[in-house]
């Protein structure tokens, strides 16, 4: 029978990032500690970043080329964690345009970027996927439907940035089509001047912003060699870290941070400061016992 073979079976994790890099900033240290544990560790990148606002002039193989170098740096970064290579699966979206997908649904969308209105990376999940609703959504669901993860880290649905946010609906819509029931952790990037302050202070906790603190929260505390790890994974993001390295050492905390059951719509501007921590169950996350 196959339910005595699923037994045996190391639990499944699957970490879906938008772009390159978010999967180290938001679960470097807990992909860690699943690893420690035995469990099996996937990464999903949704877009290889192949987007600039600034460079819009510049011609698209500048941005085909932002993409595979962006694509290295996390093949880069998950192996210094411990994630293979065969491991890591980039479905290769356009970047800044995911929202764009999730609206406009039947439409192939063209990148302003690179031009392409299809996957345009041969070492992709799919070539030649168009840019549609329905092709992400339908490499997601398959994704899903053959890894069967018992976890799965996404983004925050209040993360600002809208890729960000089109990545947790379109998770949320797989997830449902997939029938499965995994365990949603959300995580959060993108939100105003949070994570303040600015830069690498690897001994404050990172907190949830104040606005968002009605959330089901639960913390990894990383272990002082995780924390290491991480920060080195961070610097492998050299495309990104000409002009945001201050920021993206903010992350480098001594804890991570997961809302369990996050409102997607704003519950206005009541701020019970005192509840913070009551509601933040430290060191509770079922990957942090350390039995
Ligand atoms: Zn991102």
């Amino acid at each position: 029978m196959s339910r005595s073979h699923n037994k045996k079976r190391a639990p499944r994790v699957l970490v879906i990032a938008p772009h390159p890099d978010d999967e180290v900033l938001a679960s470097g240290g807990v992909i860690q500690e699943h690893l420690r544990k035995g469990h099996s560790v996937k990464v999903i990148l949704v877009t290889c970043g192949d987007g600039q606002r600034r460079g819009l002039l510049l011609p698209p193989k500048h941005f085909l080329r932002l993409g595979e170098r962006r694509y290295r740096e996390s093949l880069q970064a998950l192996q210094l964690l411990g994630v293979h290579e065969k491991r890591i699966i980039a479905l290769g979206y356009p970047d800044r345009s995911l929202a764009h997908l999730w609206a406009e649904r039947s439409q192939p969308h063209i990148s302003r970027y690179t031009k392409a209105h299809a996957v345009p990376y041969e070492w992709a999940y799919r070539p030649g996927a168009p840019y549609t609703y329905e092709s992400l959504l339908a490499d997601l669901t398959e994704i899903l439907t053959t890894e069967h993860p018992a976890v799965i880290y996404l983004p925050h649905p209040r993360d600002r940035h809208s890729d960000h946010h089109a990545v947790y609906l379109f998770t949320r819509a797989a997830v449902h089509e997939s029938g499965l029931r995994p365990q949603l952790r959300h995580y959060l990037i993108h939100y105003g001047t949070w994570p303040f302050p600015v830069g690498k202070c690897p001994d404050k906790p990172l907190l949830p912003p104040r606005s968002l603190q009605h959330g089901e929260w639960i913390t990894h505390e990383l272990r002082t060699e995780q924390l290491q790890r991480k920060c080195q994974a961070i610097s492998c993001y050299r495309s990104q870290m000409h002009y945001i390295e201050d920021h993206l050492f903010s992350y480098a905390r001594r804890n991570e941070l997961f809302d369990l059951s996050p409102s997607s719509v704003s519950r206005g501007s009541r701020i019970r400061l005192p509840r913070l921590l009551s509601g933040l169950r430290r060191g509770r996350s079922s990957v942090q016992s350390r039995a």
